[in-house]
């Protein structure tokens, strides 16, 4: 029996003492840093120094995690021009893919600090982000040389502040695996976790003419990049409507074969009926609509209970919520950190107080009052209709339902036009194909959270107004990326 050789980043166990004394002695030396980021280009021109605008700890604005400076329009013009494919053959580029792999086990505690510091993680988040990053990493490389993909040219990569390091280094991993040359914009939120993720691609051997970094806004850098004939592809994990409008500039622009890989918003639910082990599925509630502060495209945005036990799952929803931490992500007990930045807790916060003028809001748990943080909130709705867009941060919405009108629910969940994560809980095994079989969602999980998909086992991404495909983590990922497959010799 062959088994194709597998790694994984090697993880850590956040419930032993001497994992987390380790954690803790490597992150340490980097609590106070700043750290830097500026553009990274081939032509040869060295950045300027100074500069830039401040980068503040969502959590604590009295702590600066760095600084950073934009690049400017003549230096993304430069990119562009200066970029080359990757000449180094699929088996190479999968070794230097792997090599970078290693490097970022090497610089963990840096990694975890940089995270929690400048995108609010908590542990369990930060050690989850560094885990993906890696993971994306041995499995592109293997793709790469399994596949042995050539490249279309040019990929700009688009990056959302929510996996600052896993999603920022699964993109430029796909498309450097195919061998392509990537011009990467970091998020505006995150881009010090975006530079230490490209120094050490560089350091493991990518040359910089085949990954150029371009830190900035998407006006200045995003724009750019999305509208210049020179792209030959469009990799974007974000909102829905920054999606429309580059698959538009792309239309305009681009060659008409230039795909747009995206990865978008959602609106998820879960069902929970009469039959469900109610301790588990409050677990699973909260991790999926609470953890990271609510800040990922799979949480949970609208919950349906079965009316007959509605009252009661309340009740233990709302004695779990109690027992939530909120606070500094530094800290080992902190169960939610902030939300990324003041606009967002504004507008979370915004919608909290619309439902409790209108008397729908539920129950709200009290945040902190320094730092960007907004207190978990679950608000009654009649059905997922109710929700106007998707809210990206700790905020629940829940309906009932009749066991007579499950079909009903089902329709309405599909009647959105979304289609990322969905969860079931129920002890009834007819049910769970019943309802699978009819939801529309890239992701479907029964009896456990909706969070957190592993690179490799569970390929991540929707369906519908979700996302274009292909999958995360899965098997038709870099091959996106390329133009071709392996050659097939016929005997
Ligand atoms: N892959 C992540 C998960 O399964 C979500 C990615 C995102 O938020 O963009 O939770």
């Amino acid at each position: 029996l062959f088994l194709p050789s597998r790694r994984n980043a090697r993880g850590f166990d956040l419930g032993d003492l001497a994992d987390l004394d380790c954690i803790e002695g490597a992150r340490r030396p980097f609590r106070e840093r700043r750290f830097q980021a500026s553009p990274i280009t081939a032509d040869g021109v060295q950045a300027e120094a100074g500069g830039g605008h401040d980068m503040p700890n969502p959590a604590d604005p009295n702590d600066l995690v760095g600084r950073v400076r934009d690049a400017t329009a003549a230096e993304v013009e430069a990119a562009i021009t200066a970029a080359r494919p990757w000449s180094a053959s699929a088996r190479e580029r999968a070794s230097i893919l792997e090599r970078a792999a290693e490097l970022y086990e090497r610089d963990f505690g840096e990694i975890l600090a940089i995270v929690a510091r400048e995108a609010g993680k908590n542990l369990l988040d930060a050690v989850g982000e560094l885990r993906e990053a890696i993971d994306f990493l041995y499995y592109y490389a293997r793709q790469s040389r399994q596949l042995a993909p050539t490249p279309r040219g040019r990929f700009a990569c688009i990056s959302p502040w929510n996996f600052p390091l896993a999603i920022f280094t699964g993109q430029i991993a796909g498309a450097l695996a195919a061998g392509n040359a990537v011009l990467a914009k970091p998020a505006e939120q995150s881009p010090l976790t975006a530079a230490k993720g490209v120094a050490l691609l560089h350091e493991a051997g990518v040359p910089v003419p085949a990954l150029q970094f371009l830190p900035g806004d998407g006006t200045t850098v995003g724009a750019a990049l999305t509208s210049d004939a020179r792209i030959d592809g469009v990799a974007f994990t974000g909102g829905t409507d920054t999606a429309r409008a580059i698959h538009r500039s792309m239309r305009r622009h681009l060659d008409p074969g230039a795909p747009l890989i995206a990865e978008t918003g959602g609106l998820n639910a879960m069902i929970v009926d009469s039959t469900a082990l109610h301790e588990q599925a409050v677990r699973d509630v909260i991790a999926s609509a609470f953890q990271s502060a609510g800040q990922r495209c799979s949480a949970l945005r609208c919950l349906y209970i079965q009316e007959d036990v509605r009252e009661d799952f309340m009740r233990m929803l709302s004695g779990a919520m109690d027992e939530l931490r909120l606070g500094d992500p530094w800290r080992l007990s902190t169960d939610l950190g902030p939300v990324i930045d003041a606009d967002a807790a504004a507008d979370i916060q915004r919608h909290v107080d619309n439902a409790r003028h209108d008397g729908r809001l539920i129950k709200q748990i009290e945040a902190p009052d320094t730092g960007h943080f907004v207190g978990p909130a679950v608000i009654h709705v009649e059905g997922i209709e109710a929700l106007e867009r998707e809210i990206f941060g700790p905020v629940l919405h829940v309906a009932s339902y009749r066991a007579e009108a499950l079909d009903e629910v089902i329709e309405a969940i599909n009647a959105r036009g979304y289609g990322l994560t969905f969860g079931v809980h129920t002890r009834i095994e007819d049910r769970v194909q019943h309802i699978v079989d009819r939801v529309h969602a890239g992701n479907l999980y029964v009896n456990r959270n909706q969070i957190g998909a592993i690179v490799g086992s569970q390929p991540f991404g929707g369906e519908g107004l979700s996302g274009t495909g292909p999958k995360a983590g899965g098997p038709d990922y870099v091959t996106r990326f390329g133009q071709a497959t392996a050659p097939q010799t016929a005997v």
